[in-house]
């Protein structure tokens, strides 16, 4: 493994952020650069939550028994380095869509690789708040990470040590020399992309298949919900405190403005209704933001197609909290130690 070796890190919101995490701390890189411009990061408005058991069809997230212990570890860790808690258990109380999806979560149940993840729930505090026609059942395996905090700390902590540098990186002030690529008269010997959806703007990596989804949330105050868990009726309500909930969130696909579209307002309406219909609640605000997506739901993770170390570490769509640190040792795992990147993240799927 060499140490000495040099990183430009183009993009510095979660997948940045936790990729910086492990060179620094993991790895040893002190000779490091990371340039952000803090442009309308998906991250900001993520709601941290990892939740093991998700969809209709009430199955397992894809690696969920490798991903999460590794999230909770590296989350934990980087908790330690910066005196912060960024992590905690949190239970989900999913009232469920149809009577199927209360059958297939009752068989699951009784399943063994899903019992550390989920349980029965007779009685749930919250059901006569909620509309609440076809039970609801516990996920009693997720977990809640707060990204802000942990973005907020990375940032001060690699600002002091001179490594992040506030500012548009552009693309034609990058120069490329015998294995260097170079920047601002400072030699790197490896680049790596982590600008979220702004890749799109990026000629060395947009033919990618990235299909980029925007997400609208409420900030809304629901004085009688609940707080002690988070609740899952076609969407989520987070407890942010004081009878603060993120209320969230719509997946909109071709709609890449800043601006809350009419489609998806209507859409949360909708759904805020169905949920907590007979309860009072003020909107106090809606935030958007756009997830990078891709085709096949699976990031793009190592070396692209060009003469020079240059690398992607992005398509974390709607899972970038528990994905990013077992991806991120993927990567670094391939940079230092020539291991291979598992297929299925490996960017190589589709140059
Ligand atoms: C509403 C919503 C809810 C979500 N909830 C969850 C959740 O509960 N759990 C979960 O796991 N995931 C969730 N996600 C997804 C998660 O937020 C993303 O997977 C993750 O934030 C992606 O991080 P990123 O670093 O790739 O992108 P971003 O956070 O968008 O960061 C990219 C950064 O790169 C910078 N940048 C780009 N180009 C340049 C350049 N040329 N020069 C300088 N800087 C540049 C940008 O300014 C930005 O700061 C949610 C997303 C949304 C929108």
């Amino acid at each position: 493994m060499n140490t000495d070796s040099s990183f430009l890190i183009v993009g510095k919101g979660l997948a940045g952020s936790v990729l910086a995490q492990k060179l620094y701390f993991d790895y040893g890189i002190r000779n490091m650069t990371i340039v952000d411009n803090q442009q309308y990061q998906a991250s900001l408005l993520s709601s941290g939550i990892m939740n093991p058991v998700t969809g209709r069809r009430i199955v397992k997230t894809w690696q969920c028994d490798t991903l999460f212990p590794e999230a909770e570890n590296f989350y934990k860790e980087a908790g330690k380095t910066f005196e912060t808690k960024f992590i905690e258990q949190k239970q989900i109380i999913r009232f469920f869509e149809s009577i199927k999806e209360y059958n297939d979560f009752t068989i699951k149940t009784g399943e063994k690789a899903y019992q550390q993840y989920i349980s029965e729930e007779k009685q749930p505090i919250e059901a006569n708040l909620i509309n609440n026609d076809f039970g609801a059942g516990n996920i009693k395996g997720a977990f809640l990470v707060n990204v802000k905090a942990f973005l907020d700390a990375s940032n001060t902590f690699f600002r002091n040590e001179g490594i992040l540098i506030n500012e548009e990186l552009r693309l034609n002030n990058l120069q490329f020399e015998i294995d260097k690529v170079i920047w601002q008269n400072k030699f790197y010997d490896h680049l790596i992309f982590c600008e979220g959806y702004h890749a799109l703007e990026n000629p060395f990596v947009n033919k990618l298949p990235f299909r980029p989804a925007k997400g609208e949330v409420y900030i809304a105050n629901i004085p009688d919900l609940p707080q002690e868990r988070l609740i899952k009726k076609g969407i989520f309500f987070l407890p942010l405190g004081d009878h603060l909930f993120w209320v969230g969130s719509t997946y909109i696909n071709n709609d890449l403005s800043p601006e809350p579209s009419e489609k998806g307002i209507q859409i949360l309406n909708e759904k805020v209704k169905k949920a907590i219909g007979n309860l009072s609640f003020t909107i106090e605000r809606t935030e958007t933001a756009i997830r990078p997506a891709t085709k096949d739901r699976r990031p793009f993770v190592g070396a692209i197609d060009h003469p020079y170390k240059v690398y992607i570490f992005n398509g974390f769509g709607t899972k970038g909290v528990s994905l990013s640190p077992w991806c991120a040792t993927q990567l670094c795992e391939h940079i230092f130690n020539d291991q291979p990147i598992p297929a299925e993240i490996d960017v190589n799927r589709f140059l």
